[in-house]
């Protein structure tokens, strides 16, 4: 059964852009209801944490760069349905490839600068979620 709560980050380029107010806009207008939300800034090294995943991709340095490169905003998002929902809402990850509405067609600016982050899956939702916030912070 799909679970009701997503993780996501508006990314450095978005934040610096100051589309941090419009994307959450999109976000409670789409009926996602924020659980825990603050600005932060990864270190290289914490950025390297998060994208583990992706060590072995030639873009990981890049990656990891561009992610502690400025403020990050990471949430906990909830609703029914909330992974898929977010993904179908943030649109592909090259935004040449987005489409008409979503955040990344909006905002984004490349392939890697693409304005926002999107758990693929309940496990990983969790585990993100986790990465950013305490058990307190989370209501
Ligand atoms: P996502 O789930 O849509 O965020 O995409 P992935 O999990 O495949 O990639 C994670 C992040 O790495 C993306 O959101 C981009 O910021 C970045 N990224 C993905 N593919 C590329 C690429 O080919 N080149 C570069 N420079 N960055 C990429």
């Amino acid at each position: 059964m799909a679970g009701n709560k997503t993780f996501t980050m508006i990314k450095p380029d978005a934040v610096a852009d100051g589309n941090t107010g419009a994307i959450i806009k999109m976000i409670e207008e789409a009926g996602f209801r924020i659980v825990a939300m603050k600005k932060t800034r990864l270190t290289e090294e914490r950025a390297g944490q998060f994208y583990e995943v992706h060590k072995e991709r030639g873009f990981y340095q890049d990656l990891v760069r561009y992610m502690s490169s400025g403020a990050i905003v990471p949430m906990i998002l909830e609703k029914e349905n909330a992974v898929a929902d977010f993904r179908k809402l943030i649109g592909a990850t090259n935004p040449a490839n987005a489409e008409e509405g979503t955040i990344r067609k909006k905002f984004a600016k490349s392939i890697e600068a693409n304005a926002i982050h999107g758990s693929d899956s309940d496990e990983n939702a969790e585990i993100e979620g986790n990465f950013f916030f305490s058990r307190v912070e989370k209501f």
